[in-house]
């Protein structure tokens, strides 16, 4: 999920977070529209090195794009998983990687909605409001097979929702109506001159001027 700029830098991080693996290579973002992105993927069966290197350019492709969560899909891997690093309400940063990721979201009278800003990394430069319940909870494997959770609220509760998405084949552009829908298309096709068709590869380390209109 495309996030806000990393101005929060130096918050807290929560005490179940996991750790990141690093030295991961950053690959070219794959856009909506490719095939790998609209069907539900794999699950992940296999916890071995081949994973965990997977896993490691997720993560440095997700810090180059400044996202704060991105899905194998995302990078053409048609696998079940995702990783993220997103702040939640009170602005503690959250880190996490989840295989075969398992959805649980308030109902009843604990349910309301967020109708916050969403963008997606597959369609960089765009963002519109995408009304998501405010907390939510995943549970799966991490990369060694152990079972994880994952819960709260804010910009995180989006990122979990979004990514879960991403492992059924489904985009934030598939929830929205036709007006939004539009006016996200627009933006995007604004901005596309900053999205050359390898980013973020070589984009480590810039801000473009998109994203600081944006945000
Ligand atoms: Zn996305």
């Amino acid at each position: 999920m495309a996030g806000p700029d990393r101005a929060q830098e130096a918050a807290p991080l929560s005490p179940t977070s996991a750790v990141l693996p690093s030295g991961g290579t950053v690959r070219p973002v794959v856009r909506w529209g490719t095939e790998v992105m609209h069907r539900p993927a794999r699950p992940v069966t296999s916890y071995d090195e081949e994973l965990r290197a997977l896993a490691a350019d997720m993560v440095a492709t997700m810090y180059a794009a400044d996202g704060v969560g991105l899905a194998a899909c995302q990078i053409g891997v048609d696998l079940a998983l995702f990783v993220y690093d997103c702040p939640d309400e009170s602005g503690t940063m959250h880190r996490g990687i989840v295989c075969n990721p398992v959805l649980e979201l308030p109902e009843g009278r604990g349910r309301s909605l967020d109708d916050g800003d969403e963008g997606c990394l597959s369609y960089p430069g765009a963002f519109v409001e995408c009304a998501r319940p405010d907390w939510a909870r995943v549970t799966g494997q991490g990369l060694d097979g152990e079972a994880v959770a994952y819960e709260g609220d804010g910009l995180l509760a989006r990122c979990l929702q979004h990514e879960t998405d991403h492992t059924h084949g489904t985009v934030f552009g598939d929830r929205l109506n036709n007006r939004a829908r539009k006016k996200l298309r627009k933006e995007m096709e604004a901005a596309a001159a900053a999205y050359p068709a390898d980013w973020p590869v070589g984009a480590v380390g810039t801000t473009t001027e998109v994203d600081q209109l944006d945000r």
